[in-house]
């Protein structure tokens, strides 16, 4: 029988959006061009509000190695140092051959019919419903499909939605995810993430695993296409001796184990939705701009696309504005200012060692961004407390059409 639902891509976004659907009872298809458990390049920290937002995650992720960690350690270019902590777990490390099988296995225990091995080659949307093709010439035809094939979208891009990323609005992260034995985190219990990188568009960023270290430096592409000589692994193979000359890390860069991969950091693509396709995840461009957080919101767009498609039998509205007004309401204002941020701060060398100054002068503002990320503060109530604890900013966040409410 067919489905009333394709989803494309199994990953965060797309195993969030099958396990909603199914769980509401929509006949739902999951397609993904590998087969699971699979790997993806990504650092593996989630914040802890995925707990709060997802509160069926807490009695599963027992199922897989997870290590909490309560501290970060920033640097900036000009050497300043701040030490945010928390009381509580703030940041999730998992890997995302673990994480994004369980999540997989979740849809199909709601009744998500996974289709694995299945890559989609050309995507068509007529007044019925979206037809799509695999690589290997099988057909898939549902009323609706939502696209959460990642940042190289195929759905988006056969359909008109992404043009293709300009290369102001994609980070190039070079990563290696190693074991212990090969690399191993001096400090444990702590992520350490300097911003400001080998020019101020740049961040590098070690985040200590239960049995891996994952290890990497991220540059705006264009500024990595103009200003950088070097190959992305004798960058990251010279980064790894620095920091094992520092203390930081104990061992030897593996070249095995680094994946070099896209992250979208331009905001949400002018149109997310359109007709019969809504777009979840990395295809959406639905990352935060400042910290290149992903992994939650994903999952956000993959439920709320969900959600938006089971409500169609109930509204005469389009399900692409219910799900376009749907994440605007709970996520647009923190990714349109996290763009502006990334904009700002990570402009200038200067203005980096000055917000890194300022979250050591403040340590209360500090707190209230960890609160944020660990769930126990709202967005806007952070966002008030940075600007009350940091007047100076105001004036500058003004002129960058930073401090509109709600
Ligand atoms: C190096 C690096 C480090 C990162 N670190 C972090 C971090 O620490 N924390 C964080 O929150 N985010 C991080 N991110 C971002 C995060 O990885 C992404 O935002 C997140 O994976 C997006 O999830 P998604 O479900 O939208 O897409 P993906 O996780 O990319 O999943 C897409 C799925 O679609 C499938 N697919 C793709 N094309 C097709 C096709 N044509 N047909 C069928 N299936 C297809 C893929 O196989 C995949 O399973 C990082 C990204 C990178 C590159």
């Amino acid at each position: 029988m067919s489905p009333d639902v394709i989803v494309v891509g199994a990953g965060p976004a797309g195993a969030t959006a099958a396990r909603t659907l199914a769980l509401g009872g929509a006949r739902v298809w999951l397609l993904d061009r590998h087969e699971f458990p699979r790997n993806k390049p990504c650092g593996g920290a989630i914040s802890a509000r995925a707990l709060t937002r997802f509160p069926y995650l807490e009695g599963q992720l027992h199922r897989i190695a997870v290590h909490p960690v309560t501290k970060l350690h920033l640097e900036s270019p000009g050497g300043c140092r701040s030490t945010p902590q928390s009381e509580d777990r703030a940041v999730l490390m998992i890997r995302r051959l673990d994480f994004d099988h369980l999540l997989v296995e979740l849809a199909r225990q709601a009744g998500a019919e996974l289709m694995a091995g299945v890559e989609i080659a050309q995507a068509a949307m007529d007044e019925g419903g979206v037809s799509l093709t695999s690589r290997d010439g099988r057909r898939f035809r549902a009323p609706l499909a939502i696209a959460a094939d990642g940042v190289n979208s195929v759905v988006a891009r056969r359909l008109g939605l992404n043009p293709g990323w300009p290369r102001s609005s994609v980070a190039l992260d070079m990563m290696e995810e190693t074991p212990i034995e090969t690399l191993k985190c001096a400090e444990p219990d702590a992520l350490w993430v300097s911003y400001g990188h080998g020019g101020s568009a740049g961040y590098a960023y070690i985040f200590p695993k239960a049995r891996h270290v994952n290890v990497g430096i991220g540059y705006v592409l264009s500024h990595f296409r103009e200003q950088v000589d070097e190959s992305p692994y004798e960058l990251q193979r010279r980064f790894v001796d620095s920091l094992a000359r520092r203390g930081l890390l104990h061992g030897v860069s593996s070249r095995r184990h680094f994946t070099p991969f896209l992250i979208p950091i331009g905001g949400p693509l002018p149109k997310t939705a359109h007709e019969r396709v809504l777009l979840a995840g990395d295809a959406g461009g639905f990352v935060n701009g400042f910290t290149a957080e992903g992994i939650y919101y994903a999952m956000v767009t993959g439920e709320l696309a969900a959600r938006a498609a089971l409500g169609s039998a109930r509204s005469p509205e389009p399900v692409a504005t219910r799900y376009v007004r749907s994440w605007k309401r709970e996520i647009g204002a923190e990714l349109r200012d996290s763009v502006l941020l990334q904009r700002y701060v990570l402009g200038e060398a200067r203005r980096v060692d000055l917000a890194v100054k300022g979250a050591e002068r403040h340590p209360r503002l500090a707190r209230a961004v960890v609160q944020y990320a660990s769930g126990r503060r709202s967005y806007w109530s952070a966002r008030r407390r940075v600007l009350l604890r940091a007047p100076g900013l105001v004036p500058t966040l003004v002129a960058q059409g930073l401090t509109g409410h709600r």
